[in-house]
């Protein structure tokens, strides 16, 4: 017989472990928050937790027990559960203190806006045509001084990137030359090697500056909306001129070069996902990726019902993609579930779909810590988006002090209480910081177009690993598509 009074009641309440349930096509799942593992759910055990979601004191049957002990909500033992992440996250906290004081937060990368002019004026600009509100071409100078200030300021690492951004970076194609020769006698001297990256909309990618690329190995982001009408109608030249014709041959010859080099196609309006990538394909780009313009951003802002409509358009490509890669999974289409993962996000799908993850994050890239940018004038920003907002300079490259960046060192879930009840805030990183200031004014704030899609496509991936058996992981070990986990006990 149950024990009975207020005491027995509440030891005859259930205590699960923090967890997120979701539905996708009629399957149901867990996330256990604090270890994120997904558990499919038997029809009996959905229908118990969503009685105990309004009911607390409702009753398990044994096998809904069981099927709670396996998913790892419900302990064999009581007690053992913690009632929330707080300690978690303050222990996160605590041995962040330990890195972020260390060389491992020192600078690594650091882009340089060497022209903060463009040749386009493409519509989703958030750079004021790529002015970011100052304009002109950083002098070689500035750019020689602050591979200089990367060096001293990257304590022991020895990788270092440089970034090479604008605005259009091509306009300034003599101090990029000037500044990777010079980068590279210095790597020498002062034993770091530099790697170099550089993101262009291809119109001025002739002979002469792909052999230059192609000699310093650099690593290439091409801009590029994919159809002719959404690149005419949304990356215009700066006279308003339609600029598809003109960069198809360019980026044709330089993916004929680089075959690995990304075409970074922004969604905005109407696009259809579908109809940019197989665009993407059709010119020759292997790795594509689709990012959504931030509506936040834009002077033109959608209505928040023309937000949701993408948001959901956007969800159901992404849903396609992976029941396709999981598709191809099944009847072993190598080449096909390979192509899928490089295909934008569903990458994310090898780190799910493989282990779980190991590493919590507290910070979602490393704006601020790793990575800062440079403005023509040799203004330190904590990255490239930041540029031009004199509210967030930290100021020069002629400073030899390290910048303030005590801001950068807080982590947004554990200081944001949007993210601390979010079941993603041990693996988000509280979203691009950006992006949170723009949405909502506070660097700890979110920006709810941001955190909507990014849970919509966690459900997603975690939804199509699931489907994955032991088989088939092993076909995606062995065929290389994705690495084996180190440890034969993951998963
Ligand atoms: S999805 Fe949003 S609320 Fe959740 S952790 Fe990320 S930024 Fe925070
Ligand atoms: S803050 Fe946002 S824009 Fe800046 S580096 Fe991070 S993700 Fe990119």
């Amino acid at each position: 017989m149950l024990p009975c009074g207020p005491d027995s009641m509440e030891q005859n309440k259930l205590q699960l472990a923090p967890y997120h349930r979701f539905t996708v096509e009629g399957r149901t799942y867990v996330v256990d928050i604090d270890r994120f593992r997904c558990a499919r759910l038997d029809a009996r055990t959905a229908a118990f937790l969503a009685a105990w979601e309004s009911d607390p004191h409702v009753q398990a049957a044994d096998d809904v027990r069981n099927s709670l002990v396996k998913t790892g909500l419900l302990a064999k033992d009581r007690g053992k559960i913690q009632p929330d992440g707080t300690d978690r996250l303050e222990r996160d906290r605590r041995s962040a203190a330990g890195w972020l004081a260390g060389d491992s937060a020192r600078t690594t990368s650091l882009c340089l806006m060497v022209a903060q002019e463009c040749n386009m004026a493409c519509v989703y600009c958030y750079g004021s045509a790529g002015t970011y509100g100052g304009g002109g071409l950083m002098p070689a100078e500035t750019a020689r001084r602050s591979v200089d200030w990367l060096i001293s300021h990257s304590g022991d690492n020895r990788d270092l990137i440089v970034i090479f951004f604008g605005g259009e970076p091509l306009l300034n194609l003599p101090v990029i030359r000037r500044t990777v020769d010079y980068a590279k006698r210095m790597g020498e001297q002062m034993g770091k090697t530099f790697s170099f990256s550089v993101t262009t909309n291809a119109s001025l990618a002739d002979e002469a500056a792909i052999d230059f690329l192609r000699a310093n190995q650099f690593e290439i982001i091409i801009s590029f909306d994919g159809t002719q009408v959404a690149q005419n109608r949304q990356r215009p030249f700066k006279d308003g001129g339609p600029s598809y014709a003109a960069v198809v041959p360019r980026i044709k010859q330089l993916l004929s070069v680089f075959p690995k080099a990304c075409g970074r196609a922004t969604l905005y309006g109407d696009t259809e996902p579908g109809e940019v990538l197989a665009a993407l394909k059709e010119i020759g780009f292997r790795n594509c990726h689709l990012v959504p313009a931030s509506g936040c951003l834009l002077t033109d802002a959608p209505s928040e019902e023309a937000l949701f409509r993408r948001d959901r358009e956007r969800a159901d490509y992404l849903r396609r993609e992976a029941a396709a890669y999981v598709a191809a999974v099944k009847r072993r289409d190598r080449a096909e579930a390979a192509q899928l993962l490089k295909d934008g996000e569903l990458f994310r799908i090898t780190s799910i779909g493989v282990s779980p993850f190991f590493v919590r994050r507290l910070f979602f890239c490393g704006v601020g810590r790793t990575y800062l940018a440079v403005d023509v004038d040799g203004s330190l920003y904590p990255c490239h988006r930041f540029v031009g907002m004199k509210e967030y300079l930290l100021g020069s490259i002629s400073e030899a002090a390290d910048p303030p960046r005590s801001l950068f060192h807080e982590s947004p879930v554990i200081i944001s209480e949007e993210c601390r009840q979010c079941w993603l805030k041990y693996v988000c990183g509280g979203g691009c910081t950006y992006g949170n200031i723009a949405s909502s004014g506070r660097p700890f704030g979110t920006d709810p177009a941001f955190c909507r899609q990014y849970r919509q496509m966690m459900e997603t991936l975690l939804d199509a690993a699931a489907q994955l058996t032991g088989e088939d992981r092993e076909f995606l070990y062995q065929n290389n598509v994705v690495a084996r986990p180190k440890c034969p006990l993951d998963f």
